[in-house]
């Protein structure tokens, strides 16, 4: 098979995760059948190497910024003439602002289909299937493309990165990205974020509508800062207003993976378990013993959290 190229983003001069993890999906594939991996960069030389050793085989660099979000049709002259040195059928990239803008804009410009936000892909009869979710996170699909060029988005930690391996060798060429930009970005916002960020934190104490309160956010903050994680909410705390949006949890919020994910007060709905089924042990503070989060749970306690999260604190800090 002709093979799979990634669209490679970086983060603060470096590959961003995403980008690794969709290497990741890709040398998956390359193992079931589906051909060599490349990957798109734009970028120079230490970008190419890290893409190589995470496992691309060919990265095309293209000239710095051609791939920043918000620069869809600069990044889509890449990516195609990327795609044409490649010989690539599948094209992969990151359910970010870039690849939400770029994957339906190479859809049309190569008359193929676009599965957006996957959260696993696999060969069937030699073919590509995606599985994403739909019905608001109720089910989940599996689609396949019909024609010979698919393009997909992957979720963010849908895929572990592999570890780099300073052995293997890879080949480097450049691309030019020579199309017009129509839209220009006049100002970017970082949001703002102290500590750990929700999405790499390995303990994530994340609050729902259960704790009735939300100055009860502050005991779950004092309570990840001293497990040196991060703090996330449910959506339904969100919509109260009573955390920031940036760090509601679920389909519609950020996915995370932590080897800890604390519940306190929060049910368990599809949609929140989403964004957090993936975490390696989950651990539910809830009154309700037949709540979905305390069914989904490695450990639960069935009480009240006021009861549970200040005795819990107190138990961290005598560890010290
Ligand atoms: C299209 C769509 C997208 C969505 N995306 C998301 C998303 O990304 N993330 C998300 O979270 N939701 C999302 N939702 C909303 C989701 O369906 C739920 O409504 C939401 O997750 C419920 O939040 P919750 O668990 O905090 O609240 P509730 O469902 O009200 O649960 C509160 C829980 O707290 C427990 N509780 C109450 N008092 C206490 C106490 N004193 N001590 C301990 N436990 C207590 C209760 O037993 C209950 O289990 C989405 C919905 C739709 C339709």
């Amino acid at each position: 098979m002709p093979g799979t190229l990634i669209v490679a983003e970086t983060s603060g001069g470096e590959v961003a995760p995403v980008s690794l993890e969709l290497l990741a999906a890709a040398s998956a594939l390359a193992a079931e059948g589906a051909g060599p991996v490349s990957a798109v960069v734009a970028g120079g030389e230490a970008l190419a190497r890290t893409l190589i050793e995470h496992g691309a085989e060919h990265v095309y660099a293209a000239p710095e910024g051609a791939l920043d979000p918000g620069c869809a049709e600069r990044g889509a002259s890449a990516v195609l003439a990327a795609r044409e040195a490649a010989g690539a059928d599948t094209v992969l990239m990151g359910q970010t602002s870039l690849g939400r803008d770029l994957a339906p804009l190479l859809a049309f410009r190569l008359r193929a289909g676009a599965a957006m936000d996957c959260v696993a892909l696999t060969l069937a009869d030699g073919r590509p299937r995606a599985t994403r979710s739909c019905y608001g996170g109720n089910a989940v699909a599996e689609v396949s493309w019909r024609g010979d060029v698919r393009i997909a988005t992957l979720k963010a930690k849908a895929w572990d990165a592999a570890e780099p391996d300073a052995s293997r060798q890879g080949e480097t060429s450049a691309v030019e990205a020579d199309a017009e930009q129509r839209v220009r970005v006049i100002a970017t916002e970082a949001a703002e974020a102290e500590g750990v960020r929700l999405e790499d934190a390995e303990v994530v104490v994340s609050g729902g509508r259960g704790l009735g309160d939300p100055s009860a956010f502050a005991m779950l903050e004092e309570l990840a800062g001293l497990l040196g994680g991060a703090t996330g909410a449910s959506r339904a705390a969100c919509d109260l207003g009573w955390y920031p949006p940036a760090q509601q949890v679920g389909l519609t919020g950020k996915t995370v993976t932590p080897a800890l994910y604390l519940a306190v007060g929060i049910s368990g709905a599809s949609q929140h378990m989403a964004g957090m089924a993936g975490s390696k042990n989950i651990v539910a503070i809830n009154r309700d013993p037949d709540a979905n989060m305390v069914r989904a749970a490695r450990f639960a306690v069935v009480e009240d959290y006021k009861k549970v999260v200040p005795a819990l604190i107190e138990a961290v800090k005598a560890l010290d």
